[in-house]
């Protein structure tokens, strides 16, 4: 069994196949949760959810940069009325993360000063959600580690109980990886892993209890899918390069991360 902790089946990239996707990965045991990058998306993502009995679930937020990810939006319109929305949707018991929220200062649009303080102002009501509904958070995070960490610190550091989340994605340092891991965060790592050796390292390095896998599909298709549209089904690759970076069988990643992430996401 594995278990794709951050996808997109919700995108229109499945418009035409979306129910065959899903169908193929349930039917080889592989649990998944559709990520929202904003009102819509995150809608979606409930009601494909809820098609499902078990093994696929949603995340619901509002992406930093969305004008990219989403629907033409500027990230430094942000609307209140938006984030309003995502909270009215959380409690929904097919929601098991808040997210994908967090920081990227690599494609900030516009006025820098403003449009980082836009990120961790909606950043920050992200995570005051999590920790009201006590649920994990999915985070992405590019080229803003520092201030990242200086927020989940100061948000979660009289906060010893409860859920804490994921580092999507994570290509920062063993540095930051290890200031996340001391704040109880998870590192997630995709199928970015079959095609460069940057991040080998890191993932020797980093215990396999810690460790959830995703595919952040459509985007970027494991070897030997690249160029092409990425799917769930393909977060294999990713728990095949660990199990080879960190001398394992590919049986005991996939056992130990998908138990992670059941257990992080309590379903
Ligand atoms: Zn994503």
């Amino acid at each position: 069994m594995l278990f794709d902790s951050h996808t997109h089946v919700n995108f229109k990239d499945f418009d035409a196949d979306r129910d065959a996707v899903i169908q193929r990965c349930l039917d080889a045991d592989i649990w998944m949760i559709n990520v929202g990058t904003d009102v819509a998306y995150s809608k979606k993502a409930i009601e494909i959810a809820h098609a499902y009995q078990e093994g696929v679930y949603a995340s619901i937020g509002i992406h930093p940069v969305r004008d990219e990810i989403s629907n033409g939006v500027h990230p430094n319109d942000l609307d209140d009325a938006d984030f309003s929305a995502i909270e009215n949707m959380a409690g929904d018991e097919k929601v098991v993360a808040i997210g994908e929220t967090g920081l990227d200062y690599f494609r900030i649009v516009g006025d820098e000063v403003r449009a980082k303080e836009k990120q961790k102002e909606l950043f920050m009501k992200h995570v005051e959600l999590a920790k009201k509904l006590q649920k994990p958070l999915i985070i992405h995070c590019r080229d803003a580690h520092d201030d990242l960490i200086e927020i989940l610190v100061s948000c979660f550091k009289f906060h010893v109980s409860g859920p804490r989340g994921v580092m999507h994605f994570f290509t920062g340092t063993r540095e930051d990886a290890q200031k996340y891991l001391d704040l109880g965060f998870h590192l997630s790592f995709s199928g970015v892993l079959t095609f460069t050796h940057d991040y080998d390292e890191l993932v020797r390095w980093a215990p396999l209890g810690k460790i959830v896998v995703e595919t952040d599909a459509p985007f970027v298709a494991p070897m030997p899918y690249r160029g092409k549209r990425n799917e769930p089904s393909y977060v294999k690759y990713a728990a095949q390069r660990i199990a080879d970076i960190k001398g394992l069988s590919l049986e005991e990643v996939a056992m130990q991360t998908t138990q992670s992430a059941r257990e992080l996401f309590m379903v």
